[in-house]
């Protein structure tokens, strides 16, 4: 059913009170063709779960909440499996269902809010594992030719947190399934202190991925604010990659400052630690601000508008650049 003028506050984890022009929600390819081609002129978003949208004002077009369930197993052997999800499933339900069925390799990205179709627009990525990992392929609906085309690994050009989708075919395509690659014979990955902590609290000396995953929710659940209790969209900025030089001049100032290993010799910088020094963790004003345990995530705490959000990002990525010299990108999409 197609509303009109219709509230996006349940549809973006910030909670914005904005209006769609015109929303529907779709179950397969042939419902999103007719919708498109039932309003072929207006501006066109696809939401999944809202997870990683800022809306800055109401937008003024078509919103498209891409609800395609399903999952199946395309080809499994003794040692993976290549599992298929609709892209409108739940992310951390699939997560589940790969863990109850001791498909391993996703069990890292336990409790990442959204659906499978936006998990390869940004690569989604936590505790040391991107989906560029297990990625096997996935379909698309091409806007423009009302085609379904599929996309390799390679087609992707998948990094860190991004995605062909977000760069040269961005707007182009509504993902419609994603396949996985997982193994039947798990590398557990405990690179993360955070993990190597909760297991060794629990006595856990071989974990398997159910521990894993059960670590991984315990972290997220003590660190990161719900989006049901405080509007957030997660990690608002990316974590900077810069120069080994720059990273040294920083290092110079601050020896604790975190930083690891970044391709062709930059240096990853936690962008939390920056933003926590340059004196914004906790930072209220009005109704919105700077989480209190984590300076990555900015927070509606009821009443903040889109706008305001925004400007305090701009704010913060000023100072940032001020007092370190780095540039801050945000992370969230913008609309
Ligand atoms: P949406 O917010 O609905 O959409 C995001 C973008 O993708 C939009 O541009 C939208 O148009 C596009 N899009 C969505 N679905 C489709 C589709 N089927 N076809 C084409 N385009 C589409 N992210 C991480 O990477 N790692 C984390 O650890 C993490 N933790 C988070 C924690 C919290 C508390 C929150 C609120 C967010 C977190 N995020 C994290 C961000 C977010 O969960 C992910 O980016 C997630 O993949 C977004 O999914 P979504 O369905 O909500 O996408
Ligand atoms: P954390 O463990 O406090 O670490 C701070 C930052 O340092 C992280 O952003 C992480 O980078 C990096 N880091 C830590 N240990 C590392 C290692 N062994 N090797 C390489 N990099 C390392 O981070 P956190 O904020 O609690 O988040 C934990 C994980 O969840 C991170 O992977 C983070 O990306 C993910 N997360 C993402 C979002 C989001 O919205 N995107 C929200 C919450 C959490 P990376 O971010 O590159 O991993």
């Amino acid at each position: 059913m197609i509303q009109k003028h219709y509230s996006l506050k349940e549809n973006n984890t910030f909670g914005l009170e904005v209006f769609a022009k015109y929303f529907s929600a779709f179950r397969n390819a042939d419902e999103l063709k007719h919708l498109l081609n039932t309003f072929p002129n207006e501006k066109l978003l696809i939401l999944g779960g809202g997870s990683n949208v800022l809306f800055t004002e109401d937008f003024n077009g078509l919103v498209l909440k891409n609800d395609i369930k399903g999952i199946s197993v395309k080809e499994e052997n003794e040692e993976y499996v290549i599992i298929e999800s609709g892209a409108g499933e739940i992310w951390h339900e699939f997560v589940l269902y790969c863990i109850d069925n001791k498909y391993a390799g996703i069990e890292n990205l336990s409790l990442i809010p959204g659906s499978v179709g936006a998990s390869p627009m940004q690569n989604i990525g936590a505790y040391g594992v991107e989906i560029k990992d297990v990625f096997h392929a996935l379909t698309a609906f091409h806007i423009a030719s009302g085609e379904i085309h599929t996309f390799s690994h390679t087609d992707c050009e998948f990094g860190y947190r991004e995605s062909v989708f977000k760069n040269k075919c961005k707007g182009q395509y509504v993902i419609l399934s994603v396949q996985f690659k997982l193994s039947k014979n798990p590398t557990i990955n405990v690179s993360y202190g955070a993990i190597q902590d909760v297991l060794q609290e629990k006595g856990i000396k071989n974990p398997g991925i159910k521990d894993v995953s059960d670590a991984v929710i315990e972290i997220r659940r003590s660190k990161l604010p719900d989006p049901v209790e405080i509007g957030n969209a997660g990690s608002f900025f990316k974590n900077p990659v810069v120069s080994e030089e720059l990273a040294q001049q920083i290092l110079n100032a601050y020896p604790d400052a975190p930083n690891y290993p970044a391709p062709n010799g930059s240096r990853k910088l936690a962008a939390g630690w920056l933003i926590e020094k340059a004196g914004w963790k906790g930072k209220r004003i009005e109704d919105y601000g700077v989480h209190v345990k984590q300076a990555l995530v900015l927070v509606n705490y009821g009443t903040a508008t889109g706008d305001q959000i925004a400007q305090l990002a701009d704010q913060i990525i000023h100072s940032i650049q001020e007092k370190f010299g780095v540039t801050l990108e945000k992370e969230v999409n913008f609309y």
